[in-house]
Formats: structure tokens, C-alpha cells, sequence
């Protein structure tokens, strides 16, 4: 049952299964003094009246209880049959709940009851745990106090034993609690300061433990995996270098550039995330590391997450490439079998250099003859598992060089990918102006219309972007349809022409529209968020969002990206409706005020938490049971910094002072088969 439920396996999970907060049982309130943001309330009341209502498929028992200073309603819609019993009008209780407003009166479904006492609470009632459960556990009983229950009797268990997991040197150097105290105060506290005292143990193990692992994988691919010599620099790059970059390199390309050629020259296999702003640059950083793969004998691949986006890279590449003697090809899923056939070959006897592509690229038919390099581009939006593939189709691993545009919090970056190294573009390329950004209400789309007319008149052309959500997909597309109609009735043919482009669409149309647009044939491109990343069109200059307001800071901030790319100002607008939520001001409010992408990224991560940023739901290192990486960040930096020592001093943790670690790591190893794969 609670194996199913939730996913608890043994006695130590069942440990770990937290309090998701603790409320003060002690305090009781009025009913009039009941407010909107409180998220539960005690309050003693009597019982009024109770009656069932409701058709009977949906039947509720509802009962109305009253306190001198008002009345509220408690409210069962599944298994009131037992409840029913219990509510004899005229009888007081203490009720416990989530107050929630309905028709102007307030109600708590699914309250907790008790009898009350005449006795002072206990000191724990003013941090009774409160633990989530689900429908199935509450009816067999095991609702909050159930767990509670189970977890009392577990921690008083004669032989209860919790096994120490950190040296006592380091307990002691950090002044942190034993972890069996930690356990029993985490779940039954003796006090605030006992329970912050569990919490601050608890949430460094688990830090700390994450770190050691990746601290250590990193050591050992360091140190045992061996990675292609590529030793030199050789003509491929020189004569790029000298004949084909039409521009100077920015210092910030040229530093990490560097960075990749000592990891490539070291012997050892190179796996590096390169985070760098839309627009900074990454193309032509990764292009330079293949042409060094190519220099010392080898092929090299980029993987992108779209079509489009692997078109167009293909298309810069050949471009900048045109004139040197380097075989480039495209594979997608719409290559012709022939064409496949074909590459297959050149793939396998290496007359084929460079291959850019899709998740194509992962088909068991796809063999190198000697593939050096992988590059990943916006690699958030590969799974895990997938990115493993690639590996397997060397004896040695090839080098590997992740991009991404979407920065990553310096405090995410240490969790989630805190066993690459880290390479960052923090400089644009010259003569760029910063895209001037504005919020419109819906109440000024004429005046919009006529800007955009404005700028199309001086040759400029405009994306409008729509969201699109997978779970209410129909309905985005509708909006996105009718938005469209809307654009075509107020720019008509001949004068202007429109290109469309969405998810739904077979990808040959999508490529034919988007070339339309790409080539200046059509002015306005109306677009769904399949051209967030990588698309490049120099004359773009202004991008409007409609329902800003629906989309995350990062998806914003990507989008804008899409202009400013040419020599002349840029414009981004966010359109939303007339009003507005907090969250979503706060979101447009970032994006106008701030173009600094890894300060946007930090917004992001205190306003929605880490398990909503994108690529962090499929890694499962952030299903963090206690901590949290935006409120703990000091301590993940000095777990980090701790978990940094040991492992430099100790890689194998096999010193006597670090049995204890070296055993809970193996054990944390057991249970989470996935960990092994993140880079
Ligand atoms: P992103 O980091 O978003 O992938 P790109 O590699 O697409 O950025 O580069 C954006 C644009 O800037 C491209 O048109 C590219 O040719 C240009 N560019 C890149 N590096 C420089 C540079 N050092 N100087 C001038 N333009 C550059
Ligand atoms: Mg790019």
C-alpha cells in the first residue's frame, strides 16, 4: 500500500518520507478571523445541522458547525458513511483543515475531527507534522496522523536504529545533530529549535551526498576513462581560421575555446557544458572544436532537438565551411532512404566528416568510422538516456560538448550537471543593440498593428508567437488559428504576405513556410514556440508574444533572442490580457527590465522552484526530499566545497575516516539505478 502510494520500499524510505510542513495545534482560531492565504486552521466549533445533498452519483455530506463568532460548513464527498455517524448536532469539535471560500462561505472538505480535551496540548501540538498523502491511504486511515502513528511507533520500536552515515569528525566541525536525533525531531520535534537543528542535518546529507556522487564520477572519468589524444592543430582549423571567419572572435570565444582545446589535448574524455546567451556565439565555438576533432583524424556530429534547428545549422556550417575540402551532411527523419543508404557509407569509411542532426542521429544504423566529438545542442531537451546512446557508439567515448542557451543557475548548474565542466560565454558579438522590450495590454492591439505595419514598410519583418501547451493543445491551436485569421484580415494580400508555422504540421510544410520566410518572401511569420531555439533571420526585428503571460521567464527570454540579430534596433512585445496575476506581472516585468539571461534564469528559479525549470523533471537528482537548492544554497556551496576535499584526498572514499560515506553512497547507489547515466 504505501509502496504504491508512495513509493516508500523499506524502513529507511519510510524514515524519509518528511513532513511537508508543521502546524501549530495549539492555536485555535475564530471563524471570522478565517483568511483567504491561510492553507489550514483549527478551530472549535458545534455542530449545527448535517445533511447529504448532491445527485446520487455525486452525493456529499455536508455539516454546518458554528462558533460564537460565525458558521462554516465541513464538507465529505467519499466515505461519510463512518463520518456521518460521529456528527450528532449539539456536539462540539476541534477541526482541522484547508479552509476554502465557496459562495461566499467558507468550507473545509475532508477535515480532520477530534473530541476536544480539557488538557493543555502537549508541547509537540505546536509542530504537529503534517505529511501529503493520497485518497487511497486516508480511507484505509492513513491520513496525515495516520502516518504520524505508523512513524511514532516505528521511531520507538525497542531495536529502532538509524545508521550514522557521516564521520563524526565532520558532525562535529559542522556542529550537526546525530542522524538518529535528527530523524526523531524531524518527525516528532521537541521544540522550534530541535526541529531546525533535524532539518539543517538532514538537508546537508542529502546535499552532501549528491555532491559526493558526482564529485566522484567526475574523478573517475577523469582518471580511468580515457579520451582521444587530440593532439594538435592542424590545417582544418588554420585555414578556417585564416580564410573563412569573416569576424573577430569575441574574448569570451576565444577563452573558451581554449578551455576545450586543453580538454581535448589531455588524454582524458572531455565533457563540457557550454552555456552561452542567444546569440553569443556557441555555433561557431562548436564548428572550431569539430574542425579540431578533424584535424587529428576524426569525425564529429551535432545533434539538435528540431529539424529546423538542424537545418539551419547545417546551412551555417556548409556556408562558413564552402571552399574547404570538409565533408558536411544532414540526417534527419525526413533524409530519403537513398540518401541514408548513401551516408551510411560515407559514415562508416569516413569520407564523411561532419554529420549534423536530429535524434536520427541515435539510429542503430548510424556507424562512424571514427567518431571523435559530440556536440549537443540545447541539450535540455534530450532525455538522459538518450544522450547515452550516442557514447555507445565508440570503443573509446567520444568527446562531448553540451550547448546551451538556456542558462543554468550557478546553484542548479552544481546539482544538476555537477559532474561537467563548465565553460561560459559571457560576452556578445560587437555593434549588437539591445532589443528594446515593451508590455502592451489587449487594449492596444490596433496601436500594435500599426507599428507593425510601420516596421514592414521599412523592410522588416516580424514574428508573432502563440503558446502552445501539450495539455491543452486543441485549444492552443485554436487560439493560434484564430489569431492568425485576425493577422491575415488586417495585412491582406497582395501588400502582405504571412508565413504560418506549428507543432501539427507535417515538417516538409513547416520547412516550406519557414523558407518563405527565411528568404523574405513573407513578412509576418506566425508561429507557435517551434521557433524558440536556434533560428537565425538577421532581418527579424520584431517579435511579438501573445499571452506573454503564459509563458515561463526562460521560453521568454528565448524568444527574444530571436531578434536583434542584425545591425538595426530590435523590438519585443509582450501582449497579455488586461489583467493580470502577481507571478505574471512579475514575469513581464523581468523580461522588460532585465536582458542579462542568467539573471533572468535566477528569477525563474526562485519563482517557479526547480522541478518546473525545463530539463530538470526527466534527471530525477532534483526530487530533493528536504532541501532545496534556492533557500539551501549556502549549504549546497559548502557541501560542495566539503565533498570537493574528501574526494580530491580520498577518490575511492577508502581511507578508514570515510567507511561511513563510502557505505551510504553505495547504498543511495542501489536504490537510484538512473544516476549513473547524467552525463
Ligand atoms: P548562439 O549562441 O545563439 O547559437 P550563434 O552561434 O547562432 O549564437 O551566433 C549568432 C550570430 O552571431 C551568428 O549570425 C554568428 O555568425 C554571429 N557571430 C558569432 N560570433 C561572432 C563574432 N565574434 N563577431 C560577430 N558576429 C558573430
Ligand atoms: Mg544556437
Amino acid at each position: 500500500m504505501l509502496r504504491k502510494e508512495l513509493q516508500v520500499h523499506t524502513f529507511g524510505e519510510l524514515l524519509s518520507y518528511f513532513p511537508f510542513r508543521y502546524v501549530d495545534r495549539s492555536r485555535f482560531y475564530k471563524i471570522t478571523e478565517i483568511r483567504e492565504e491561510m492553507t489550514f486552521i483549527q478551530v472549535k466549533a458545534v455542530i449545527r445541522s448535517v445533511q447529504t445533498i448532491g445527485p446520487p452519483r455525486s452525493r456529499r455530506l455536508v455539516a454546518t458547525v458554528a462558533d460564537p463568532t460565525g458558521t462554516l460548513d465541513l464538507v465529505w464527498f467519499k466515505g461519510h458513511k463512518w463520518v456521518a455517524d460521529k456528527l450528532i448536532p449539539g456536539k462540539e469539535f476541534v477541526i482541522f483543515g484547508r479552509p476554502n471560500r465557496f459562495s461566499g462561505r467558507w468550507n473545509i472538505a475532508h477535515p480532520e475531527l477530534e473530541v476536544p480535551s480539557d488538557q493543555p496540548p502537549p508541547l509537540s501540538e505546536v509542530l504537529r507534522p503534517l505529511y501529503n498523502s493520497s485518497e487511497k491511504l486516508k480511507a484505509k486511515g492513513l491520513d496525515s496522523r495516520g502516518i504520524s502513528k505508523v512513524m511514532k511507533t516505528l521511531l520507538l520500536l525497542e531495536k529502532f536504529h538509524v545508521p550514522e552515515t557521516i564521520p563524526v569528525e565532520i558532525l562535529q566541525s559542522l556542529r550537526l545533530i546525530p542522524r538518529q536525533e535528527a530523524f526523531v525531531n524531524i518527525h516528532f520535534p521537541e521544540s522550534p529549535d530541535h526541529l531546525k537543528r533535524a532539518q539543517a542535518r538532514l538537508k546537508f546529507e542529502e546535499l552532501f551526498f549528491i555532491q559526493l556522487r558526482l564529485l566522484q564520477q567526475k574523478f573517475l572519468r577523469l582518471h580511468k576513462q580515457q579520451g582521444h589524444p587530440f593532439a594538435h592543430v592542424g590545417e582544418f582549423v588554420n585555414r578556417f581560421y585564416r580564410n573563412h571567419l569573416t569576424f573577430e572572435l569575441t574574448g569570451a570565444q576565444k577563452r573558451v575555446i581554449k578551455e576545450i582545446r586543453a580538454d581535448l589535448g589531455s588524454g582524458k574524455q572531455m565533457n563540457r557544458l557550454l552555456q552561452g546567451d542567444v546569440g553569443s556565439g556557441k555555433t561557431l565555438v562548436a564548428l572550431m572544436t569539430m574542425l579540431i576533432a578533424l584535424d587529428n583524424g576524426y569525425q564529429a556530429c551535432i545533434m539538435a532537438p528540431t529539424e529546423i534547428l538542424a537545418n539551419q545549422h547545417f546551412q551555417t556550417i556548409s556556408r562558413m565551411l564552402d571552399g574547404m575540402s570538409v565533408e558536411v551532411r544532414l540526417l534527419t527523419g525526413s533524409t530519403r532512404t537513398a540518401d541514408r543508404k548513401e551516408m551510411q557509407q560515407g559514415l562508416v569509411n569516413g569520407d564523411i566528416h561532419i554529420v549534423i542532426g536530429t535524434h536520427a542521429l541515435l539510429e542503430e544504423y548510424v556507424q562512424f568510422k571514427d567518431l571523435g566529438l559530440v556536440v549537443i545542442d540545447e541539450q535540455h531537451r534530450f532525455g538522459v538516456a538518450q544522450r547515452a546512446k550516442l557514447w555507445e557508439k565508440n570503443r573509446i567515448t567520444p568527446h562531448v560538448l553540451v550547448m546551451t542557451a538556456t542558462p543554468i543557475p550557478r546553484t542548479l548548474a552544481m546539482t544538476l550537471y555537477g559532474d561537467l565542466d563548465a565553460s561560459v560565454i559571457d560576452e556578445m558579438p560587437p555593434g549588437r543593440k539591445p532589443v528594446v522590450t515593451r508590455h502592451a495590454y489587449e487594449s492596444r492591439r490596433l496601436e500594435l498593428f500599426g507599428f507593425l505595419k510601420k516596421k514592414i514598410k521599412e523592410r522588416r519583418q516580424v514574428y508573432i508567437v502563440y503558446p502552445l501547451i501539450k495539455e491543452s493543445e486543441t485549444m492552443d491551436l485554436k487560439n493560434l488559428m484564430d489569431g492568425y485569421d485576425a493577422v491575415v484580415r488586417e495585412f491582406p494580400l497582395p501588400e502582405y504576405a504571412i508565413s504560418i508555422v506549428h507543432g501539427q504540421m507535417k515538417s516538409a510544410d513547416k520547412e516550406f513556410e519557414m523558407q518563405r520566410f527565411v528568404i523574405g518572401q513573407t513578412q509576418i511569420m506566425v508561429a507557435t514556440t517551434v521557433i524558440e531555439v536556434g533560428v537565425d533571420i538577421p532581418n527579424a526585428s520584431v517579435m511579438v508574444i501573445e499571452n506573454a503571460e503564459r509563458f515561463g521567464l526562460s521560453q521568454l527570454h528565448q524568444l527574444r533572442g530571436r531578434v536583434g540579430r542584425g545591425a538595426d534596433q530590435s523590438f519585443c512585445i509582450l501582449m497579455t490580457s488586461d489583467t493580470l496575476t502577481n507571478d505574471a506581472r512579475k514575469r513581464v516585468q523581468t523580461i522588460v527590465h532585465v536582458t542579462d539571461g542568467f539573471r533572468i534564469a535566477e528569477t525563474d528559479l526562485q519563482l517557479r522552484g526547480p522541478g518546473d525549470l525545463e530539463g530538470t523533471q526527466q534527471s530525477g537528482i532534483l526530487d530533493l526530499k528536504i532541501a532545496d537548492i534556492v533557500k539551501d544554497e549556502n549549504v549546497l556551496k559548502y557541501s560542495r566545497n566539503l565533498a570537493t576535499r574528501i574526494i580530491e584526498e580520498d577518490p575511492g572514499l577508502e581511507r578508514p575516516e570515510n567507511q561511513r560515506l563510502n557505505r551510504h553512497l553505495r547504498m543511495i547507489h542501489k536504490y537510484e539505478h538512473n544516476w549513473g547515466l547524467i552525463s
